[in-house]
């Protein structure tokens, strides 16, 4: 049972932990539909492709039932409310990620909480049946990974890098890494169209620098959408009002008025420029993209590094798999 250290969560120490303790298999695949962007809402649609429409298809892994939700909520929300098809994959069903309960009970509460975050974030969204603090990089997951970026058609595959400090996170990285290639490969999981075309794969952010530390490519600002990523995250109230793995009995909102002030607190917290590390942290490269000007005033943002495996995308490129990052002016 380890304190969570992902980027966000290194950010928000105080509030938000995950990952704790349980057994019992669960699964989950349901799509939520934004308010803004029409999406399917039946659990088989969340397995096929996105219709042909033109629009980019982005599929993001995360290790746990919030991991996409924190580092790519802002963005997914862009997207999505530009028609654009997102998907976010859990990993694993996050059975035992609180201090107190587990198991299936716990993944199916949890599922609930990323499902009533895809709402407001208008993704889809699927958690695998592996258990928590369980997931290994073997030929059947790989098997399982590819399927789902195949099936989605993806345009975009994001995921942690390989290096992370959770084993879920390092190998949902690894997993993806392993799938880049494999995507193409028609003799690979023959009962699943190969992608004619590889897709591009970027990294979420972390703070860990060996063997190399991140290095963004776009950073995103999502100062329009900042309301909707803390709604969303005051959702997923298990992590971040009860603590997660690392909570306690004082974490526990006594009863319904009190729960409601403290996610209203989290989603102040969330508001707060204080914690907007990340746009400070990579200013340079947000004046870069958005001109001196607007780049200079971004307070929140979300960041994203392309992997050497996958299509490499040249600024131009990368560029129009971005169209919520506006012309410099
Ligand atoms: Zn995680």
């Amino acid at each position: 049972m380890s304190r969570a250290r992902c980027y966000a969560c290194g950010v928000f120490a105080g509030l938000m932990l995950a990952c704790a303790l349980g057994s019992v298999r669960w699964v989950s695949d349901r799509t939520a539909a934004a308010s803004a962007v029409p999406v399917p809402t039946s659990a088989a649609a969340a397995e096929q492709a996105p219709p042909d429409d033109g629009k980019l298809r982005i599929i993001a892994f995360g290790a746990h039932p919030d991991d996409c939700e924190l580092e790519a909520g802002g963005t997914a929300c862009l997207w999505a409310s530009q028609g654009h098809h997102v998907k976010f994959v859990s990993t694993t069903n996050g059975d035992i990620g609180h201090w107190q309960m587990a198991g299936g009970a716990l993944a199916q509460r949890r599922t609930k909480e990323v499902e009533a975050a895809a709402k407001i974030l208008g993704n889809a969204v699927q958690v695998l049946d592996i258990h928590d603090g369980e997931l290994e990089p073997t030929l059947e997951n790989r098997r399982t990974f590819t399927r789902l970026i195949r099936r989605w058609k993806a345009d975009i595959v994001i995921a942690p890098r390989p290096n992370d400090y959770h084993p879920d996170h390092r190998y949902t990285g690894v997993l993806v890494q392993d799938s880049a290639y494999m995507v193409t490969v028609p003799f690979f999981c023959p009962d699943t169209p190969a992608l004619k075309k590889n897709p591009v794969f970027l990294y979420f952010p972390d703070g860990f620098q060996k063997p190399n530390p991140f290095r963004p490519d776009i950073v995103v600002s999502i100062d329009a959408v900042i309301e909707r990523k803390a709604e969303a995250l005051a959702q997923i109230v298990s992590q971040f009002i009860e603590g997660g793995c690392g909570g306690g009995p004082e974490r526990m909102p006594r009863d319904e008025a009190r729960m409601k002030a403290r996610q209203e607190q989290l989603k102040q917290a969330w508001l707060n420029p204080r914690h907007a590390t990340l746009a400070d942290r990579y200013r340079d490269k947000l004046i870069e993209l958005y001109g001196e000007e607007a780049g200079k005033h971004v307070r929140h943002a979300e960041a994203f590094e392309v992997c050497e495996y996958g299509r490499r995308p040249s600024p131009e490129e990368l560029r129009k798999l971005f169209p919520i990052v506006p012309q410099k002016r």
